[in-house]
């Protein structure tokens, strides 16, 4: 008797996804052993927990010499932003359901300050 695989109700099945069309594309996710000294970020881009988010950002932020401020930060979102004045630079993250696990859900990539432009000039000694 093989009906009780039939009998299994399709919004069941359909539960275990959410709504979203995305939920098929497998995310990559956050190694902090390989990509923290110079991490790569992306919309998607998984990290095991949020405690794990900001240091990535701010290293990101180092290593592409701005200054990042988060300024939103509670259970729902982390929002980090260029310290720029008016720069668009902003970056998102937000938990993902049933899980402790958070993701980058939008990220504009273009500073339109002159800080990240600027390249850092080193002291010449002698
Ligand atoms: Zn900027």
């Amino acid at each position: 008797m093989n009906l009780t695989i039939l009998d299994v109700p399709s919004d069941d099945l359909r539960s275990v996804h959410s709504d979203s069309d995305e939920e098929v594309v497998t995310y990559p996710e956050f190694n902090g052993k390989v990509d923290m000294v110079d991490p790569v970020l992306d919309v998607g881009l998984k990290f095991r927990s949020k405690k794990e988010v900001k240091p990535v950002v701010k290293n990101f932020s180092i290593h592409n010499r701005f200054e990042v401020i988060f300024s939103y930060n509670d259970k729902n979102i982390l929002e980090g932003h260029c310290k720029g004045k008016k720069c668009l630079w902003r970056i998102w993250a937000s938990p993902l359901e049933g899980d402790s696990s958070w993701q980058i859900i939008s990220f504009e990539w273009n500073h339109n300050c002159s800080r990240a432009l600027k390249n850092i000039v080193y002291p010449v000694v002698g």
